[in-house]
């Protein structure tokens, strides 16, 4: 029996029966960690989580900027969708969130970041409020009514009291989170 006697990888002394279910290599409980998938060994278990966040500094930024202007185009749609019907950014949110998590994605190289959804998130809202505040002051200028200085003020207002705005924001950003997180 002494010749299928296995020993930890790491403690030649100590002799085991369990092994790392990714290399194979036979270690003893002190070195494995229990995972929901098995027993890993350290090495395996950081390698496996270098290989999940490869997202760099630069996708982080790309995300940022990417989302900015997807979502502040996707905030002006949403407030003319909230004019034409309340009820439609029930269906409008998800699908421009579903989009802007997608182009987001894809810009960034379609790597994940453990953070990534945070920048996604926070670009998302910023963009979208400035998007949304296109609408009064586009319409001031192109319709030449009422003074412009009065639109730049009113706007920010105008956004946080925007019902339709508001629910657009809330379901889009559900979506934009669990796509990305
Ligand atoms: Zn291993
Ligand atoms: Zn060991």
């Amino acid at each position: 029996m002494a010749a299928t006697t296995v020993y930890c990888t790491n403690h030649p002394n100590i002799e085991t029966l369990l092994r790392c279910s990714r290399c194979n290599r036979p270690f003893c409980t002190r070195c494995l960690i229990r995972t929901p998938v098995g027993y890993k060994c350290k090495e395996c278990l950081s390698n496996q989580q270098a290989g999940y966040y490869t997202a760099t500094l630069m996708d982080y930024a790309v995300a940022g900027i990417t989302s900015f202007f997807v979502s502040m185009l996707g905030g002006a749609i949403a407030v003319v969708v909230g004019r034409l019907f309340l009820l439609l950014e029930i269906f409008y949110a998800p699908m421009a969130g579903g989009a802007i998590s997608e182009v987001v994605w894809r810009a960034s190289s379609k790597r994940r970041g453990r953070y990534l959804w945070l920048v996604a998130c926070g670009a998302f809202i910023v963009g979208s409020a400035m998007g949304a505040m296109l609408y009064p002051i586009i319409s001031t200028v192109m319709l030449g009514r009422g003074s412009l200085l009065g639109t730049l003020l009113l706007a920010p207002l105008g956004v946080l009291v925007n019902l339709g705005f508001l629910i657009y924001l809330a379901l889009a950003i559900g979506t934009v989170y669990a796509r990305l997180r």
